[in-house]
């Protein structure tokens, strides 16, 4: 009886990991092929970043995707993981670094922000690799900002904490990206060195809810009360547009604002003056 269940329990199991593993490594096959030639099927999107004091753009987040020859245009969550797992990550982060400075050329009022796997990070040759790409490039440290999710950062070794900072030391600021995903204590944000707070998504979603609405307030007292800069993710809609701004929440990125893009788009965003103002609701009627 035992010996049948175990049988059959082993026959799922090894056939399910046999699925997984096929598409794993088919995965890394093509991405390795498409490594060999980044720029044929690599794109790097970049999604404007607004201030809510002036409405300006002050900068763009680049999000990598893969435009892949039969699959069509795939999103990071798809495949980062099997970057990660093969070793592939630091050839495509370098990649995705030199684009997005390349790209950010025609935009130089702009902040770069790019994201890095904490792989990334561990290796103690990054933060030389990184000036190496920005001397290259002829670009200003200050205007990069390299963004690493709370949860990566959790679980850091001293070899991310000492690439964070050299970065830091070359004059690139460090933001933590999803904040509020990690379960890592509020009170946290002060022992972290950062310089940007990014809160997640699913904290602006929910302030809608007196609970939630407490919690971003919060998170906005804090970033504040330690001087660092403040960015609202996945900003949908004007109630949390005006709920961030009530707060005094810095900048907001958001399918609301504008969505990820091409870069020639930016370009021409920049060109006809981008800077969003939110629809004037009730309460916000001039007076007259
Ligand atoms: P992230 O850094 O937190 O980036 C924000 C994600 O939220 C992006 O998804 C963006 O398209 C999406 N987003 C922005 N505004 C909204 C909104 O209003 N509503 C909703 N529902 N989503 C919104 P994307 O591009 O699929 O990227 C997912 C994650 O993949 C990123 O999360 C980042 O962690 C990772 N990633 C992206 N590019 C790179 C890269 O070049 N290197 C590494 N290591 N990771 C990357
Ligand atoms: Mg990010
Ligand atoms: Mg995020
Ligand atoms: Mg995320």
């Amino acid at each position: 009886q035992a010996k049948a269940e175990g049988r059959s329990r082993y026959v799922l199991f090894s056939s399910s990991m046999d699925e997984a593993v096929r598409t794993r490594e088919t995965m890394e096959r093509e991405l390795r092929q498409a490594l060999a030639d980044p720029d044929a099927q690599l794109r790097l999107y970049y999604q404007p970043v607004f201030s809510l004091r002036t409405g300006e753009m002050t900068g763009v987040e680049a999000l990598l995707r893969w435009q892949h020859p039969e699959s069509g245009l795939i999103a990071p969550g798809a495949f980062i993981c099997a970057a990660e797992e093969s070793g592939l990550i630091e050839v495509l982060g370098d990649w995705v670094l030199r684009r997005a400075v390349r790209d950010a050329r025609a935009w130089p009022d702009l902040r770069i922000a790019v994201n890095v796997s904490p792989i990334q990070l561990r290796n103690r040759k990054f933060a030389g690799s990184v000036r190496a790409i920005l001397t290259e490039a002829g670009f200003a440290p200050g205007r990069l900002e390299i963004e690493i999710t709370e949860t990566a950062l959790m679980a850091a070794s001293s070899e991310v904490a000492g690439s964070l900072k050299e970065l830091r030391a070359l004059g690139i600021a460090c933001a933590l990206d999803d904040f509020g995903t990690g379960y890592s204590s509020l009170s946290h944000i002060r022992d972290i060195a950062v310089d940007r707070v990014k809160i997640d998504r699913s904290f602006v979603q929910a302030v809608n809810t007196p609970s939630g609405a407490a919690l971003v307030e919060a998170i906005v007292g804090l970033a504040s009360a330690n001087g660092l800069h403040l960015t609202a993710e996945g900003v949908e809609d004007n109630e949390q547009y005006a709920f961030l701004s009530k707060v005094g929440c810095d900048e907001v990125q958001g399918y609301l604002l504008a969505r990820p893009m091409p870069a020639a788009q930016i370009t021409v965003m920049l060109e006809e003056g981008a800077s969003f103002r939110p629809p004037l609701s009730d309460g916000d009627l001039p007076e007259t």
